[in-house]
């Protein structure tokens, strides 16, 4: 008789035992179905990030290209420019030589006459040939007073004030 007895008891303790485990396999079904419903929800996820990385990367690599193209032609514009800037160098050497030339002409022709315009000396005028290389122009001409192109030294306005200013004084 207590034998039966500790039989039922330790049936309901199993039985009781079986219901805690029913009972937790349940909750362990649930939480493996949030949790597949989370792996979806990331894996769309993934997907959706991939495909916006693949279509970043391709205007990135479109950007790369263009900004290549863009460098490249302003490389070639660069390169044209070195050219046109040695052709200005040049140029610039020459019409220095060019100044020079037809400073010293100015020169002459303004000096050699200087003081013999009395009776009897007749100023010869200066003929420029035709076909010369260079032409004398009134903008070449430089004071070495102030600086200002157009006129000599001794034909300086300011020069003369100055002058005038000091004797004055
Ligand atoms: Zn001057």
């Amino acid at each position: 008789m207590l034998h039966v007895l500790e039989l039922k008891r330790d049936v309901r303790v199993l039985e009781h035992e079986n219901k805690i485990l029913k009972s937790e396999k349940i909750e362990c079904d649930m939480r493996t179905l949030v949790l597949q419903k989370d792996l979806a929800k990331l894996k769309e996820t993934l997907s959706m990030k991939e495909e916006a990385f693949v279509i970043d990367f391709a205007k990135l690599e479109k950007e790369f290209l263009k900004s290549k193209q863009k460098v490249e032609s302003l490389l070639v514009e660069n390169n044209k420019l070195v050219d046109k800037l040695k052709q200005i160098e040049s140029d610039l050497a020459a019409n220095k030589c060019w100044n020079r030339s037809s400073q010293a002409l100015n020169w002459l022709n303004t000096h050699h006459s200087r003081g013999r315009k009395d009776l009897g000396f007749e100023k010869t005028h200066t003929v420029y040939a035709k076909y010369r290389k260079y032409v004398g122009l009134h903008e070449n001409i430089v004071c070495f007073h102030c600086g200002k192109t157009g006129h000599y030294r001794y034909t300086c306005l300011s020069r003369n004030m100055s002058k005038k200013e000091t004797w004055s004084m």
